[in-house]
């Protein structure tokens, strides 16, 4: 990966293994220090369900909000950290957030960047996202895109697993994956793959 990495020996690892959505918050946090409010609840649900405690976590958003000082992290981020996890507030559980919940709650107004990028990205973002994430073949950009624009998002981001794994190009015909419903389905799937 381009990218620093998250500095917890879970995560590390696994950033290569992130389906699209976090990666591109992820490369966002990297760049500029910080994510909004539904971007940081997406992601640090995201991380939740790797496997990150709650102190891993906040060690984690301390580290990428590099800019903030301590005063204003725990005045503004740390609680909500802590209440994803269910030591805040009314101590619920939050479960990390599926592809449904993403692709239809909360859309992202101008200047937010959570969400599904099959769903929010124009056709000429996404393609881009796409050649930069390696996607190469013309015939590949112009499905998923096709996917993307006919509103299969989930079978969108399903093609572009099977593509940048090259699952396609191995004509394998055993169906590793059904349909992507979930962020943290895709980072499994994608561990397992190299095993
Ligand atoms: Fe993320 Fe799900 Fe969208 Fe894939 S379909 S990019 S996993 S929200």
């Amino acid at each position: 990966s381009n990218y620093s990495v998250i500095n917890n020996p879970i995560a590390d690892n696994l950033v290569d293994h992130f389906p699209l959505c976090m990666q591109h918050l992820y490369q966002n946090l990297c760049e500029n220090h910080h994510l909004k409010h539904y971007a940081r609840i997406q992601f640090n649900l995201f991380l939740k369900g790797i496997g990150l405690t709650v102190e891993e976590s906040l060690a984690f958003w301390k580290k990428s909000f590099s800019k903030v000082d301590e005063d204003k992290f725990q005045r503004d981020y740390a609680y909500n950290i802590r209440h994803n996890y269910g030591v805040e507030g009314k101590r619920q559980d939050y479960k990390p957030l599926n592809c449904m919940s993403l692709i239809t709650k909360h859309r992202p107004n101008s200047g937010e960047i959570h969400g599904c990028p099959f769903r929010e990205f124009s056709q000429p973002n996404l393609k881009a996202k796409l050649v930069q994430m390696g996607v190469r073949n013309d015939e590949h950009i112009r499905e998923i895109l096709n996917l993307a624009e006919e509103e299969h998002y989930q079978v969108a981001c399903t093609k572009y697993f099977e593509i940048t794994k090259g699952l396609l190009d191995k004509n394998n015909d055993s169906i590793i994956i059904e349909t992507i419903e979930h962020p943290n389905e895709y980072l499994n799937a994608s561990v397992l793959l190299e095993k």
